[in-house]
């Protein structure tokens, strides 16, 4: 299965923590495509500290509750701190968008990641890397559903992806 995470955060050294992460969750598997590196505005919430945010596909064995779990246990090791507030700052945030083209509900996941089209941070990385996947539930490929998107917080590229074909 390719499983296509986002990762992101808005505290402490952002740029090493995103790094420690990708790396950590390489332990699921293969990586196959990586965004560049984006600074993006809080969305949902009012902060001064910025965002960074990258895109990663992993080709895995796993199954997706399992690459769930894998998520979450990274982001403890990173210094999330759970406390409750459903959109506020953390050194680590690290989200499934795709599972293949699975369309997965269950109580701990919904694939794909259901806020995903109403967000520049998300689309802009993964027009830059699969520009052409289709979303399974809405039909419509990555580029389309950025030029559709009415969101305009920022997000720009900070540094450029040396790895954004497949590997
Ligand atoms: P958002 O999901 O809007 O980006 P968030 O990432 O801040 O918000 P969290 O507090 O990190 O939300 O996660 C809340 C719960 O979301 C997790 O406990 C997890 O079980 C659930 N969840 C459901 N679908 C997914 C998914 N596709 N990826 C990651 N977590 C998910
Ligand atoms: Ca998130
Ligand atoms: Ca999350």
């Amino acid at each position: 299965m390719f499983v296509t995470l986002i990762f992101g955060g808005n505290q402490g050294d952002r740029k090493a923590l995103i790094r420690e992460a990708i790396t950590e969750m390489s332990s699921i598997g293969k990586i196959q495509h990586c965004s560049s590196l984006y600074e993006t505005a809080p969305w949902g919430f009012e902060s001064s500290d910025s965002f960074y945010n990258q895109i990663v596909t992993y080709e895995t064995d796993l199954l997706p509750e399992e690459v769930l779990d894998k998520c979450q246990a990274t982001e403890q090791k990173l210094g999330r701190v759970r406390t409750g507030t459903q959109f506020c700052s953390r050194t680590m945030d690290i989200d499934i968008l795709f599972c293949d083209s699975r369309v997965i509900n269950t109580p701990r996941l919904t694939v794909p990641h259901p806020r995903l089209a109403q967000r520049n941070f998300v689309l802009a990385p993964l027009n830059e890397i699969m520009p052409d996947f289709i979303h399974p539930v809405i039909h419509k490929n990555m580029t389309t559903l950025l030029s559709e998107c009415t969101d305009t917080l920022k997000a720009e590229i900070i540094e450029k992806s040396f790895l954004n074909q497949s590997v």
